[in-house]
């Protein structure tokens, strides 16, 4: 069945990008690239004591920065890869304060604004320790100022509870699907949320608006955000860390697979890009898309990314993987990522459901339905035969989400995946 038939029809599929090129031509024609994700990444550096004091119960072993572990994950390897080859899970779905990959790309942007605002208003220097900005003068700048933001909830809750930490005015803007206890826990912390009856491109749209006309309320925009992206792409630094850590090697006959769970294109995009600079055409990036809203396979299997949505191809977002329910690409991140992306993949929500059993069962993991779209990867690739290296391949499970999941939420998500896991098994 061609692409564009299993997306409009909702059968899973595997989509291989033909249009990739390699690695180091394709990036060269890129505007920004190492210098900026060097940047980025100082910046994180900088604001790390003042994360540590804003947020010491969560900061963990890495103090204020905000990163996740990369283990093995046995049990789901047996589970997934049972032809054999090493699985990796780096664990987003952990990060502190946020609790997914949204932590990366949505603090990193309302950090720069808060460097940037105290800069230029001479209460910050070169050189001075950032917690000074926990001061009260830096408070009341940061007041006047605010930060807004059109979420399916990860990136509001992000951008929520560093705002409001930081003493900005924060306006949420949730689109339907937003899960209440995202709502619940952003108004605990004061944040202004604005419930839409529309879906997510539309909360985007009418919080651009509002900002627009002020010139005091800073938009953090989803859809074309460069601090946002580089944010992301900072993961690759650590990434490259701790896979010599676990003593893995990443080359030509190494290489690396990694499976990125994609809701607008903004998140995987910007891990992605990053991955490409440290480890070239050594890694291959897959972006994992629910059946239900698959829009950037759609954008870069038609070359249309924005200008196409899934409705257009009748399909209705209705997917219990909040993170990922986006009926629209991000034209900015389809058209970068297209020639550097080895290839896509949608799976049924009942998958991710199974896997999110899975998840919990085998690993004792407790992650979201967006974290586990990626887990269809290794099995896909391997029946491909996308490379004939299968002992050699490093796959890679990205999970994006579930730390905060209150426990209700997380046990409803098992019962629905557990009947799934065990049908599957007895077959
Ligand atoms: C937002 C999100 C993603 C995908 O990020 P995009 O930038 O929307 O592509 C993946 N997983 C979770 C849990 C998310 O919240």
């Amino acid at each position: 069945m061609k692409t564009l038939d299993c997306l409009s029809s909702k059968t899973p599929t595997l989509w291989i990008n033909e249009q990739r090129e390699p690695t180091t031509p394709a990036l060269a024609k890129i505007p920004f690239g190492m210098a900026e994700m060097r940047d980025a990444q100082a910046r994180l550096y900088r604001f790390a004591p003042l994360i540590a004091e804003l947020f010491p119960e969560e900061a963990g072993p890495l103090g204020g920065l905000i990163e996740s572990e990369l283990a093995a994950a046995p049990g789901l390897a047996d589970y997934l890869l049972p032809q054999g080859g090493r699985l990796l899970v780096k664990k987003d779905h952990q990060l502190p304060v946020a609790g997914s990959v949204k932590a990366r790309g949505g603090i990193y942007e309302v950090l720069f604004l808060a460097e940037q605002l105290a800069i230029e208003q001479g209460l910050l220097h070169h050189g001075d320790n950032y917690t000074r900005l926990m001061a009260e003068d830096v408070r009341e700048l940061f007041a006047r100022y605010r930060v807004s933001v059109g979420s399916t909830g990860n990136l509001g809750l992000s951008i929520g509870i560093i705002g409001a930490a930081l003493g900005f005015k924060v306006d949420v803007h949730m689109s339907h699907d937003a899960k209440q206890w995202k709502k619940r826990r952003l108004r605990q912390k004061g944040v202004n949320v604005i419930e839409h009856r529309s879906d997510y491109g539309s909360a985007v749209a009418v919080g651009r608006t509002a900002a627009e006309a002020d010139p005091f309320n800073h938009f953090i925009d989803d859809e074309k955000s460069l601090q946002l992206f580089l944010g992301y792409s900072v993961a690759a630094f650590r990434l490259k860390a701790q896979l010599a850590d676990l003593g893995v090697r990443v080359d030509a006959s190494h290489p690396l697979f990694v499976y990125l769970p994609c809701g607008n294109g903004g998140a995987p995009g910007g891990i992605s890009f990053g991955l490409k600079q440290v480890f070239g055409d050594a890694v291959h990036c897959f972006f994992a898309e629910p059946t239900e809203a698959p829009c950037m396979t759609l954008g870069l299997v038609t070359g249309k990314h924005a200008e196409i949505s899934v409705y257009d191809i009748g399909l209705g977002v209705r997917t219990a993987a909040d993170g990922l329910a986006v009926a629209r690409p991000s034209t900015f991140v389809g058209e970068l990522i297209a020639p550097l992306l080895s290839g896509a993949l949608t799976l049924s929500d009942d998958m991710m459901m199974n896997y999110v059993y899975a998840a919990e069962r085998l690993e004792g993991t407790r992650i979201e339905p967006s974290a586990a779209a990626g887990f269809a990867g290794p099995r896909l690739i391997t029946e491909h035969a996308f490379s004939k290296q299968f002992e050699e391949i490093t796959h890679l499970l990205w999970t994006t989400g579930g730390r905060y999941l209150p426990d209700e939420e997380h046990r409803k998500n098992l019962e629905q995946g557990r009947e799934i896991y065990e049908a599957e098994r007895n077959n």
